[in-house]
């Protein structure tokens, strides 16, 4: 069951309580709201106990999706889990746009002008801005969990597999054990070594499975340079044949195959930088970090039977996930990065060219653009209530976003803020059911 946070009145953080509970201090007025997103409710007093109950937040990053779950180590409880969606690729194509448009300027106003494009320099720990992104959305959230309840150590999940001491698994002869821990960390680097694609036919973002290249009727090991991946279709197509004979018509697949085989992989920790940034940061805000990798994530969760979906995925990062993780009626918290507008002083055309006034002020009458309101509209043709995201207007006359769609020209004097515009918008997840296992896409 996802939690509620609570803050006591000097705004503490406290064990989050059970929604139930919740309510009855929000009706008994013992409590009141304090963040909508999330949920979380402030006491009236300084309860004179505090009862320690010490959480983990575990982080599982991804390049399109970043799985969140805090989890009570000493009863197994989930007690909140979220899915945090970045934004690399609107902030890559926004960065594109701006080049494009300031190179079409400097080419007309300056042509004759010496280049300077070279004049500076990046910082060692450069990351590019749609990496430095999700880096950034990471750390928010950590820092804001910190703020609601008493987080007192870390797990992230640091590298995709972890072959410990065994630097070449190729040469050092490790065999494959499906099921086995080892097992999932070797997969875990087959998949990196072979790019998640099918060796046969080359298909990307499909099942695959661990082929082996000398059918094991004729021989073949369990030995990494004997495996390759393969899709279903492909794997079947191929049963015991010899490879040679399989791939009679594609002589360069072949020879690819073979020699990718003995290769093996390049850096063999299979660095992540984002991943390493981001390990670097959490460390230095002060909490024990536990790291674990990709294939022990995926062993403890086939362990104890759970479906794949992000936030389950963070949950099972590491070595410290309790043997049965409570995860009955949670519900996850959909984040997405949406940004905080644009810093271009107004619009452009295609060829850059200003088809607007300068911007006015972020602010209007207190409100600004990507705020969630309430607004009670009592008088005009436009009565009744209205909760969404506004859109100001200088002349207060704003548009609010809903659910049933774009209602314009409501007046600021009606609006009530409920959720300050902070660079995230929310939904609510799919509740977690054992019979009825959430789907989602790796
Ligand atoms: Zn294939």
């Amino acid at each position: 069951m996802s939690r509620v946070f609570v803050l006591d009145a000097n705004k503490q953080p406290l064990s989050p309580v059970h929604p139930g509970r919740a309510r009855v201090l929000l009706t008994q007025r013992k409590a009141a709201v304090f963040r909508r997103y999330p949920f979380t409710i402030i006491l009236k007093d300084v309860p004179l106990s505090r009862e320690a109950n010490p959480l983990r937040l575990k982080i599982d990053p991804g390049s399109k999706t970043t799985g969140i779950a805090l989890v009570n180590d000493s009863t197994g409880e989930v007690v909140f889990a979220a899915e945090l969606v970045h934004r690399a690729d609107v902030i890559a194509k926004g960065l594109e746009q701006r080049r494009t448009v300031r190179r079409g300027r400097r080419q007309r106003k300056t042509r004759y002008r010496k280049p300077r494009f070279a004049n500076r320099c990046r910082g060692k720990n450069w990351l590019a801005p749609s990496l430095e992104s999700r880096v950034v959305n990471v750390l928010t959230w950590v820092k804001r969990l910190m703020r609601l309840c008493p987080i007192t150590a870390l797990s992230l999940e640091l590298v995709k597999f972890d072959l410990q001491q065994m630097e070449h698994p190729e040469i050092s002869g490790v065999e494959y054990q499906q099921g086995t821990l080892y097992g999932y960390e070797l997969r875990q680097y087959l998949l990196e070594k072979w790019d998640r694609t099918c060796s046969y036919c080359g298909t990307k973002g499909v099942p695959l499975q661990v082929e082996h290249i000398r059918a094991k009727v004729r021989g073949g090991t369990d030995r990494i340079s004997n495996l390759c991946l393969a899709c279903e279709a492909c794997n079947q197509a191929k049963g015991a044949q010899d490879i040679r004979v399989f791939l009679i018509e594609k002589p360069d697949v072949l020879a690819r195959i073979l020699a990718q085989a003995k290769a093996p992989l390049k850096d063999a920790s299979a660095v992540n930088t984002t991943r390493w940034t981001l390990y670097g940061r959490l460390k230095s805000m002060g909490l024990p970090v536990e790291c674990g990798s990709g294939g022990l994530t995926q062993f403890n969760r086939t362990q104890r039977t759970l479906p794949k979906s992000h936030w389950i995925d963070a949950a099972c990062v590491g070595t410290s996930t309790p043997v049965s993780l409570k995860i009955a009626g949670v519900v996850p918290f959909l984040i997405a990065a949406t940004g905080h507008g644009s810093r271009q002083k107004c619009n452009v055309n295609e060829i850059g060219f200003p088809r607007s006034s300068p911007k006015g002020a972020k602010k209007v009458k207190g409100f600004q653009t990507g705020d969630l309101v309430r607004a009670t509209v009592t008088t005009g043709s436009k009565q009744g209530v209205y909760v969404g995201r506004v859109l100001v207007r200088a002349s207060g006359s704003f548009d609010i976003r809903t659910r049933a769609g774009r209602v314009q020209g409501i007046s600021y004097r009606f609006c009530t803020p409920i959720h300050r515009c902070d660079g995230y918008s929310f939904q609510k997840g799919v509740p977690y059911a054992q019979e009825d296992p959430v789907q989602s896409a790796s």
